[in-house]
C-alpha cells in the first residue's frame, strides 16, 4: 500500500529510468503524481456494437480477436486486426504499432476505442483488453501533458496502479465533520484521474479548490496573528474636541465616507493591538485629509508618525498637502534628498515624518505609533523588517486607490481591516473616455491642442506602454517615451496653427536622474509645461489639478483598474478631465474590453472585471508574487470562497489540526501579504 509521502521509485512498476522521467517533471512522490491532473478527458463511454456504428462517432465496441498481423506497405510498419462481435466485423489499422498485436491473440476479448473511417475500418484505435475496470477505454479517460519517456497509457497505468493501492486517508476536516458538501480528497484523487462522470470531475476540482483557498486563507489568518501577538501598540486617546477643530479648519467639509473612515481608524487607534487597516478609495476621494487626521490625533498624544510613499514626487506632493491642510502638525520631509542616511533626525517633538523609503532607515529612531504607507504594496517592507527595529508594533495604515473585490478581501486580504471611501469629493466630474481608432490619431491630437488652449486650467500626459508587465525593471519603455516627444514635436512642427500656439512639450521617466525628475515636476507645477509625456510612473500618484487629458498608449497593456487609476490623474481642480485611449491590439475582446471600460466609471467595478479575466495579479501588477498560483480555484466563484472562509473560521475556533493540502508557492515575505 502507498501513502502520500511514498516516493514514485518505490511504487511497482516504476523503475529508475521512469523515476528519473519523473523527477525531470518535479514529480517525486505519490502526491506529486496524483496531482499531476489531466489536461482534459476523451469521451469513451459510449458503448455500441458493431452494427450500430456510424462514420467519425467515438465509440467504444466489445469484440473478440479473430486474427492480428505485422505487414509492410513500402518501407512503412503497419499493423492490422479483424474483431467481431455477434452483429458484425470490423477491421482495424495501426501506423508502426507493432507491440498492438502482439497482445490481440485469436479469441481474445478486447475494447476498442475509435471512430468508424469512409472505409467502413477504423484506423489508430486504442485497444484494450477486456475488463470490468478499464481505463483507455469504455469510459470518461483522462488526457494529460506529455511526460518525455513516459507513454501516455503507461502513465495512465501507473497512476492506477497507484489509486488501487492508495492507503485511504482521512483528511483532519473529514474527521472533524467540516466537509460534508464536499467529496472527500482521496476520492478527489480518483475522481480526478478516472471519473464515473463529468460531474465526478467537476466535485474533484472543487475539493482541491477548496483546499487551495484554505491554504490562502490560513495564511491570512496566520499573518494577521503574528502581527497582533508578538507586541502591543501604542493606545490613542482620541481628544474629541480636538478631532472637531481639525476638520473644522480644513479648507472644505469632509465626506460622509470620509468621515466614517476616520471613525473606524480611531476605534483601532485606541486599542493596545496594532491596527491593521487598508483604506480604499479612488485616486481623488481624499484619503491624505483622512490620514491626517489620524496623525493629529497621534501627535496630540506625544507620539510620532509616518507617512511613506512610493516615489519622491509623491512624498514631496503630501508634505504639501499635509502642510496646506494640516498647518497644526509639526511635519518634517525625509528623502534622500533631504536627508543623508547618517543624518540625525530630530524627535524633539512630536512629529509626522513624511518621506520615501529613505524613512525607514530612521525607523529605530522615529519609533512611530502609526505607521502610514502609501500604496504599500509597491514597497516591499515586511513586517519582520519592522518589528525588528521597533519597541511597539506601529498601527499601520495602508492607501490605495486599487479597489479590492470581495473575493479577494475573503481571502488574502483577510488579515486586513477595511476603510472604503465610496465617495467623491463634491464636484467632481466623470472622466469622458474614449477609445480612439489609429486612423484619427492625428485629429485627435489636434483636438486635445485645441482643447489644452480653451480650457482652463489644463496640462495633457501621454502615457506610453511598459515593455513586460512581469519585469518590474521593464516597467518603463523609456524609448517609446522618447520616440513619442520626437513625433509630437514633429506633429507640431507639420501642423503649426494660427488658432493655437505651439505647447510645450517634456519628458519625464523613471531612468532619469532624480534631480531632472524634479526640475520636470516643478517646471509641471508652475505650467511651464503643457503636455508631459512620460511612463507609467505617473500611475502612483502626481496630483496636478492642472491636468485635463491623459492620453494612453497601448491601454490594452494596462488592466482596467490600473487604466481607472491613471485616468484619476485628470480633472482634479473640477474641470472636465479627458481620457483617450489607444490601442495596437486587433483582438475584438481587447477592443471590447476597453470599450466597456469608456463608460464604467466605478473601481470596484473594473477591479472585478480584471479579476474575472485575468486573476488577482492583473489588479496589483504582476511583479507581486503569490496571487495567481491557483490551479483549481477561481476567483469568480464568491460562493466557494465563502464556504472556505467560514470553514476556515471553524478549523480556526474548533482548532482543527489541519494541515494544507497544497503548498502556496508565495514567499512567505511577499510584500502586500506580510503586512
Ligand atoms: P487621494 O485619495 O487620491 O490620495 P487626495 O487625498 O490627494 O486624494 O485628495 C485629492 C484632492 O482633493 C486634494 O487636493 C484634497 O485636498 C482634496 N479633498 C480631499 N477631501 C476633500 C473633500 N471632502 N472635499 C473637497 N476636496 C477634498
Ligand atoms: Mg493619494
Amino acid at each position: 500500500m502507498y501513502t502520500l509521502q511514498t516516493p514514485l521509485y518505490t511504487v511497482k512498476g516504476i523503475g529508475p529510468k521512469m523515476s528519473e522521467a519523473f523527477a525531470a517533471r518535479q514529480l517525486f512522490t505519490v502526491k506529486d503524481v496524483l496531482l499531476f491532473v489531466p489536461l482534459r478527458y476523451e469521451d469513451r463511454s459510449q458503448k455500441k456494437m458493431i452494427y450500430q456504428l456510424q462514420v467519425g462517432e467515438l465509440v467504444t465496441v466489445e469484440a473478440e480477436v479473430i486474427s492480428a498481423s505485422n505487414f509492410y506497405k513500402g518501407r512503412r510498419s503497419m499493423q492490422s486486426a479483424m474483431v467481431k462481435d455477434h452483429t458484425g466485423q470490423l477491421k482495424l489499422f495501426w501506423f508502426n504499432n507493432p507491440h498492438v498485436v502482439q497482445r490481440l491473440q485469436k479469441g481474445v476479448k478486447v475494447l476498442v476505442s475509435g471512430k468508424l473511417n469512409e472505409r467502413g475500418g477504423m484506423t489508430q484505435p486504442t485497444v484494450e483488453l477486456y475488463t470490468d475496470d478499464a481505463i483507455h477505454t469504455g469510459r470518461l479517460v483522462p488526457m494529460y501533458s506529455g511526460i518525455e519517456g513516459v507513454a501516455p497509457a503507461l502513465l495512465r497505468r501507473r497512476l492506477k496502479t497507484i489509486l488501487d493501492n492508495l492507503n485511504p486517508f482521512d483528511n483532519s476536516l473529514e474527521t472533524a465533520g467540516l466537509t460534508t458538501d464536499f467529496l472527500s480528497l482521496h476520492k478527489s484523487l480518483f475522481q480526478i484521474h478516472f471519473p464515473d462522470s463529468e460531474q465526478h470531475i467537476i466535485q474533484a476540482r472543487e475539493r482541491f479548490a477548496l483546499e487551495e483557498l484554505l491554504a490562502l486563507i490560513q495564511h491570512s489568518q496566520h499573518l494577521k496573528q503574528q502581527w497582533q501577538a508578538a507586541a502591543s501598540a501604542h493606545t490613542i486617546t482620541i481628544k474629541e474636541k480636538l478631532t472637531a477643530a481639525t476638520i473644522g479648519a480644513l479648507p472644505f467639509q469632509l465626506t460622509t465616507a470620509q468621515h466614517r473612515c476616520i471613525a473606524e481608524i480611531f476605534h483601532d487607534l485606541n486599542l493596545s493591538t496594532p491596527m491593521n487597516r487598508l483604506l480604499i478609495g479612488d485616486v481623488g476621494s481624499g484619503k491624505t485629509a483622512v490620514a491626517g487626521v489620524a496623525c493629529v490625533q497621534v501627535l496630540a498624544n506625544k507620539h510620532h508618525a509616518v507617512l511613506a510613499a512610493p516615489t519622491q514626487i509623491l512624498a514631496e506632493q503630501h508634505f504639501a498637502t499635509i502642510q496646506k491642510l494640516f498647518p497644526q502638525l509639526h511635519t518634517e520631509l525625509i528623502t534622500s534628498r533631504t536627508n543623508s542616511k547618517n543624518k540625525n533626525i530630530n524627535t524633539n517633538q512630536p512629529t509626522l515624518f513624511i518621506g520615501t523609503h529613505a524613512v525607514f532607515n530612521h525607523l529605530s529612531e522615529i519609533q512611530p505609533a502609526l505607521l502610514i504607507y502609501d500604496e504599500q504594496h509597491r514597497f516591499g517592507v515586511t513586517h519582520r523588517s519592522l518589528s525588528q527595529k521597533l519597541k511597539h508594533r506601529p498601527h499601520l495604515l495602508t492607501l490605495s486607490a486599487t479597489p479590492i473585490p470581495r473575493t479577494l478581501m475573503l481571502t488574502i486580504f483577510a488579515h486586513l481591516n477595511l476603510s472604503i471611501i465610496d465617495e467623491m469629493p463634491p464636484g467632481r466630474l466623470p472622466v469622458k473616455t474614449w477609445l480612439v481608432p489609429e486612423t484619427k490619431r492625428d485629429d485627435a491630437l489636434t483636438w486635445l491642442t485645441t482643447t489644452l488652449q480653451n480650457q482652463v486650467p489644463a496640462q495633457a500626459f501621454i502615457i506610453c506602454p511598459f515593455i513586460d508587465p512581469s519585469k518590474a525593471e521593464a516597467l518603463e519603455n523609456v524609448a517609446a517615451a522618447t520616440e513619442m516627444l520626437e513625433k509630437m514635436q514633429k506633429f507640431y512642427t507639420e501642423h503649426s496653427s494660427p488658432q493655437y500656439s505651439q505647447p510645450r512639450l517634456a519628458l519625464l521617466h523613471g531612468r532619469m536622474s532624480k534631480k531632472e525628475q524634479t526640475v520636470i515636476t516643478d517646471q509641471l507645477y508652475k505650467k511651464e509645461i503643457d503636455i508631459l509625456v512620460t511612463t507609467p510612473i505617473v500611475e502612483v500618484g502626481i496630483d496636478l489639478p492642472a491636468a485635463s487629458i491623459i492620453v494612453i498608449e497601448a491601454a490594452e497593456r494596462f488592466g482596467l483598474a490600473s487604466l481607472h487609476q491613471l485616468r484619476g490623474r485628470v480633472g482634479r481642480a473640477g474641470q472636465q478631465g479627458y481620457c483617450l485611449l489607444f490601442t495596437n491590439s486587433v483582438s475584438s475582446e481587447t477592443k471590447k474590453r476597453l470599450q466597456q471600460f469608456c463608460t464604467i466609471h466605478e473601481g470596484m467595478k473594473l477591479a472585478e472585471m480584471d479579476l474575472q479575466r485575468r486573476g488577482a495579479g492583473d489588479i496589483f501588477g504582476t511583479q507581486q508574487h503569490g496571487f495567481d498560483d491557483l490551479q483549481f480555484a477561481n476567483w469568480t466563484n464568491l460562493d466557494l470562497i465563502a464556504k472556505a472562509k467560514k470553514i476556515a473560521d471553524e478549523i480556526q475556533t474548533k482548532k482543527v489540526p489541519w494541515e494544507p493540502f497544497f503548498l502556496l508557492k508565495k514567499d512567505e515575505e511577499s510584500p502586500l501579504l506580510a503586512n
